[in-house]
């Protein structure tokens, strides 16, 4: 049971986690905190947070769970405003998609990563943002990672995992290079391409032709070029090595193919696409396995 639970960016993410330990009766008080009234009175009024605060020293007193929900960009920010400020059996934990630059960020703002910070990582969202997007079952059956450091308390660690298991989620814990690796590949590149096809056409002089002409397939590729453009900027910025290499490594593939267009090369064609068929299947298979 976390007694005071404190979100810092009551959004999609932070918004939902509220929501959902709330519905499982694992938290006494939530008490959001951001920049903007407003929308932290919206939360109130959704029933997500019990109160706020705008001062992030003052939202965090107190708390035995802080949970930082803002984006990669803003993290440094936030960890600057709460040091000194925390209660003394606190445990932090974050959602950032970036792990590395998330632990270099609380490095610098506490002087040395604290040992009752668990970087972590909900593998789950929608294109849309804001707490008026957010719902309880955001996390069921979802995997969270967590990245803890050889110096972190167990014990905070645990604390984190029963909070993510009771919001319904599966927690797997990963080194902090191995996760921003794997998601550049299986998160970060697919969104990146989204947003240059969409872009690409849109900047096509009849670009109102191949809108007016997009079908099913078109839909489903881009969906997710719909996501937080400042949340997409921040993560690669945040993540940039591991993405730079998964770029390199598609625009070698793309230029197979252009090649094999370019020649005529049929099975050259058909060999990349059958590959990349029984691929998606599988993972389809074992997904909805
Ligand atoms: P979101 O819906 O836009 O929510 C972010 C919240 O942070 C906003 O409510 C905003 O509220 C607050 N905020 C922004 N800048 C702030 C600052 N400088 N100080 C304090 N509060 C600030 O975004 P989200 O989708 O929940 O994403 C939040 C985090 O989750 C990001 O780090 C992202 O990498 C991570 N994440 C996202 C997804 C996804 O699919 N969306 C999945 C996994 C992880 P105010 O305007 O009131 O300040």
């Amino acid at each position: 049971m976390i007694e005071r639970l404190c979100i810092i960016g009551v959004g999609l993410i932070g918004g939902s986690l509220a929501r959902a330990l709330r519905d499982a009766g694992a938290c006494q008080e939530v008490v959001g905190a951001g920049r903007s009234v407003g929308n932290l009175q919206i939360a109130v009024d959704l029933g997500v947070i019990d109160r706020y605060e705008t001062d992030l020293g003052q939202a965090v007193s107190g708390a035995d769970m802080v949970v930082v929900c803002v984006p990669l960009g803003a993290m440094e920010g936030v960890f600057n405003a709460i040091k000194g400020q925390l209660s003394g059996q606190v445990v932090l934990t974050d959602v950032g998609s970036a792990k590395g630059n998330v632990i270099e960020a609380a490095q610098r703002a506490f002087g040395s990563v604290p040992d009752f910070f668990v970087p972590g990582h909900p593998i789950a969202g929608t294109e849309q943002s804001g707490v008026e997007a957010s719902f309880p079952g955001l996390y069921n059956n979802r995997r969270v990672i967590l990245t803890p450091l050889p110096g972190t308390s167990a014990l905070a660690t645990g604390r984190v995992r029963d909070m993510w298991e009771a919001a319904g989620a599966q927690v797997v814990s990963m080194n902090p290079v191995h996760h921003d690796a794997v998601l550049a590949a299986t998160s970060h590149l697919p969104h990146l391409l989204a947003y240059s096809l969409v872009d690409t056409l849109a900047r096509l002089d009849d670009n109102d032709e191949v809108f007016e002409y997009a079908a099913g397939g078109f839909r489903d590729f881009t969906r997710i070029a719909s996501s937080d453009p400042v949340m997409w900027r921040d993560i690669c910025l945040a993540n940039r090595d591991a993405i730079l290499l998964m770029v390199e490594h598609y625009i070698d593939d793309l230029q197979v193919l252009r090649e094999a267009i370019r020649n005529h090369d049929g099975q050259q064609l058909l060999d990349v696409f059958t590959a990349a068929k029984s691929a998606r299947d599988r993972f389809i298979d074992k997904s909805s396995g």
